[in-house]
C-alpha cells in the first residue's frame, strides 16, 4: 500500500511543479493503474509526497496546432480510442488503444502515465514511436516561471522503468505530427488474449505508399523485445524509397527481428518473440505494400 506522509492535489501547473521541486521530491499519481499495484507489491517506494495531478488544469484535452496533435498527459486510453482528432490524424494510436486492457482500466489509465512508467511492453509507446511523437516536459524555472522542453520519444526511454524525465519535471503533453497524406499504419499486439494481457510483443508500423508502390517515412517500432521500446531503424532504411517485392519484405522483416533482444519469461521464450517479430513484421509489411 502507498505510505506517503503528505498528499497534495493541486489545481495549477505551478503548484504541481513546486511540489516536484521541493526537497525530497514527490511521486506523481495520475490514473494509478501502474502506481497502485506496484506500490502494493512493494516494487516501487513512493516519495514522501504523493502528488495527484488529476485536478491540474491544462493537462487534459487534445488540440491541433502547428501541424501536430497536442495530447494532454491526462488523456485516458478510452479518450484516445474515441476522440475524432485522434481517429482522423493518428489512427494508429486509436488502434493501439483498442488493444489496451479493459474498459475499466482504459477509463483510468492516462497516456502520460503509460509513457512515464516506461515499461518495455507499453502499448502506447510503439505507436507513438512510429508516429515520431515528442514529449513536452515542464519544470519550475527561476522566479516561478514554467520552463518547458521537448524530447523525441525515441530518446525518452532510458531502461525498464527509467526515462530522461528529471525528478522535478512533469510530462505535460505529447505532440504527434498529423498523419501525412497516404500514410498507412498497422498495430499488432501478441498475447494470449486480444486486450487484457501484457504484450508478448507489439509492433507498430507506419509508411506512406505512392500509387507506384514506393514507400516513404517508413517507421517500425517494437515493444517487449528489449529493455525499452525501440525503432528498427536498419529495417526501415532497407524499405525507404523502395517498392519492395516479397523478397525485399522478407529481408526487412528478418532485419527487424535482429533488432529484437528479448528475454525468456513467463509469457514467452526469447526465440518465440523473435519469430513473432519476424513473421508479423513480414505480414504487416505485405499488407501495407500489397493491399
Ligand atoms: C489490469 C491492468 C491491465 C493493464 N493493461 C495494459 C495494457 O494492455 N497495455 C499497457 O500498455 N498497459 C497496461 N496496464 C498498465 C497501465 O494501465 C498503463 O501503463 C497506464 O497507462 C498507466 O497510466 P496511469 O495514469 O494509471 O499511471 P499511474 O499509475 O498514475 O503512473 C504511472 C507512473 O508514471 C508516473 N507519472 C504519471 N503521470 C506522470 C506525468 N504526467 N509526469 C511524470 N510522471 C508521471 C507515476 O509517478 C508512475 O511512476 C494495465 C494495468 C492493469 C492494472
Amino acid at each position: 500500500m502507498i505510505s506517503a506522509e503528505r498528499y497534495l492535489a493541486p489545481t495549477s501547473l505551478v503548484q504541481a511543479l513546486a511540489a516536484l521541486a521541493d526537497d525530497g521530491g514527490a511521486t506523481v499519481l495520475a490514473g494509478g493503474t501502474d502506481l497502485m499495484p506496484q506500490s502494493h507489491a512493494g516494487r516501487v517506494r513512493p516519495a514522501r509526497t504523493l502528488l495527484n495531478i488529476r485536478r491540474v488544469s491544462g493537462l487534459d484535452g487534445i488540440t491541433q496546432d502547428d501541424g501536430a496533435l497536442r495530447i494532454g498527459t491526462l488523456t485516458t486510453v478510452a479518450t484516445l480510442l474515441s476522440h475524432p482528432l485522434v481517429r482522423a490524424h493518428a489512427p494508429l494510436l486509436a488502434d493501439a488503444a483498442d488493444h489496451f486492457a479493459s474498459d475499466q482500466i482504459r477509463n483510468a489509465a492516462t497516456m502520460g502515465g503509460n509513457l512515464c512508467n516506461a515499461s518495455p511492453a507499453s502499448d502506447l509507446a510503439t505507436p507513438l514511436l512510429a508516429l515520431d511523437a515528442e514529449v513536452e516536459l515542464a519544470a519550475l524555472a527561476d522566479a516561478g516561471a514554467v520552463r518547458t522542453r521537448r524530447v523525441a520519444l525515441a530518446d525518452f526511454f532510458a531502461g525498464p522503468g527509467r526515462t530522461q524525465r528529471a525528478a522535478d519535471e512533469l510530462l505535460c503533453a505529447v505532440r504527434v505530427p498529423l498523419a501525412p497524406a497516404g500514410q498507412r499504419t498497422r498495430f499488432y499486439k501478441g498475447g494470449t488474449r486480444p486486450g487484457l494481457d501484457i504484450s508478448t510483443i507489439s509492433i507498430a508500423l507506419a509508411a506512406q505508399r505512392s500509387s507506384a508502390g514506393v514507400l516513404a517515412g517508413v517507421r517500425i517500432a517494437l515493444g517487449a523485445v528489449g529493455p525499452t521500446p525501440v525503432r528498427a531503424r536498419r529495417a526501415e532504411a532497407m524499405l525507404e524509397g523502395q517498392a519492395p517485392d516479397a523478397n525485399a519484405i522478407e529481408r526487412a522483416a528478418a532485419c527487424a527481428a535482429e533488432k529484437a533482444t528479448p528475454i525468456d519469461d513467463v509469457r514467452a521464450s526469447a526465440w518465440y518473440r523473435r519469430e513473432l517479430v519476424h513473421n508479423m513484421t513480414r505480414r504487416m509489411l505485405t499488407d501495407v505494400c500489397h493491399p
